[in-house]
């Protein structure tokens, strides 16, 4: 496989409702798509989840940017036969950057996949057809405005839903969730956003309202106080920021601060490093499923292919199409399925093509580079 050129776009598309974490507010949704054209004719597609603030790790739209268009595109066009892992390796010596990587990794695997034929998830050793999803639901304005929004997505088919909490906002709304619907899946993720000193607290009403998993509730590097709320625990404790690569899993594993693995593409610097860290954790006996960072039809096909892989076993924040984007820059929405799933795209490569129409809507820049000769 021969490079003939690159295209970095800069897109932006509207959310459906803003979403609100413990970061902040989000109303729209900039980031960058990575496109690589084969010497045959085929392209490959691979997002980039930095968002314009660098809220939820040091990368930002700004920084994705900058390492893209000064280092990794123009040395991938210098490279004779650039595969997902020779690029991963040649990118290794760089620090962080990890969704820069990611997002030149990810269109390498869709690119390789397409001329080989076969899907991302057969790419990957990938095996189910269908992937069992949940949705994540933002910090409401009031708490009854939180069990209507979650009334309406159990409605839609929904089976697994995760609350985002923050100090203030956790007690009420999950025992007013708890009171609504006293038999559903429920998951909290705090980004953060809690004190080492709030162990026991949130303990508490964790376990009173049946809460099944606390996700990063304290600061990434923080792995004694999750294992001190992981000893005993009746929830899973669910590491997401903390574990960047290899090591830091390691580590989590060894102190016994992580009992589920949250695998997000972006954050671990590829699909094929998420493929590994997840396959890690199971031998250990830590269940493993795939985040999603508000990605469009793209990042989201990729998301889907990767949450096919036998080591992911907890469904995935992998919602339908229309759950945060009213147009998307694909020609095919994922749709929720009966059982809370959706379908794994079976064309080659992610299987989804862009949507002209969709693109040009939501394209705000463009840079193209091309193979040295
Ligand atoms: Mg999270």
């Amino acid at each position: 496989m021969e490079l003939r050129s690159a295209r970095l776009h800069e897109l932006e598309l509207e959310l459906v409702e803003p979403f609100e974490t413990s970061f902040g507010v989000e109303t729209t949704r900039r980031f960058l798509l990575v496109e690589l054209e084969a010497a045959g004719g085929e392209v490959g597609r691979g997002e980039c989840v930095a968002a314009t603030e660098p809220l939820y790790s040091g990368e930002s739209v700004a920084t994705a940017r900058e390492i893209l268009t000064s280092r990794f595109l123009p040395d991938l066009l210098r490279r004779p036969v650039p595969t997902p892992d020779a690029f991963l390796a040649s990118v290794e010596r760089y620090r962080g950057h990890a969704m820069a990587k990611a997002a030149v990794e990810t269109a390498l695997l869709d690119l390789a996949a397409r001329e080989r034929g076969v899907s991302v998830s057969a790419y990957l050793g990938g095996g189910r057809r269908r992937v069992e999803v949940g949705v994540s639901v933002g910090i409401q304005r009031t708490v009854p405005a939180l069990v209507r929004r979650v009334g309406r997505y159990l409605d839609d088919g929904y089976r697994r839903i995760k609350l985002k909490v923050r100090p203030g906002w956790d007690v009420a709304p999950v025992r007013a969730v708890r009171a609504e619907y006293p038999d559903i899946e429920i998951w909290v993720d705090a980004n953060q956003a809690y004190p080492t000193r709030a162990v026991e607290r949130i303990r508490r009403w964790a376990d009173a309202y049946h809460v099944a998993q606390v996700e990063q509730p304290f600061a990434e590097r923080a792995i004694r106080a999750h294992a001190r709320l992981a000893a005993d625990a009746r929830f899973r404790v669910c590491l997401d920021e903390s574990i960047v690569d290899d090591v830091s899993l390691e580590d989590a594993l060894e102190a016994r601060a992580i009992t589920s693995l949250n695998v997000k593409t972006g954050r671990v610097g590829g699909a094929t490093v998420g493929r590994r860290l997840a396959r890690r954790a199971v031998t250990a006996g830590v269940p493993a499923w795939v985040g999603g960072m508000l990605e469009s039809g793209i990042g989201r096909a990729h998301n889907v292919h990767l949450a096919s892989l036998a080591a992911f076993t907890l469904p995935a924040d992998l919602s339908a199409s229309d759950r945060y984007y009213a147009s998307d820059i694909v020609e095919t929405p994922f749709v929720l399925g009966p059982g809370s799933r959706l379908d794994v795209p079976r064309g080659p490569g992610t299987g989804v093509e862009l949507s002209e129409r969709g693109f040009r809507r939501a394209r705000r820049a463009s840079r193209s580079f091309r193979r040295p000769r």
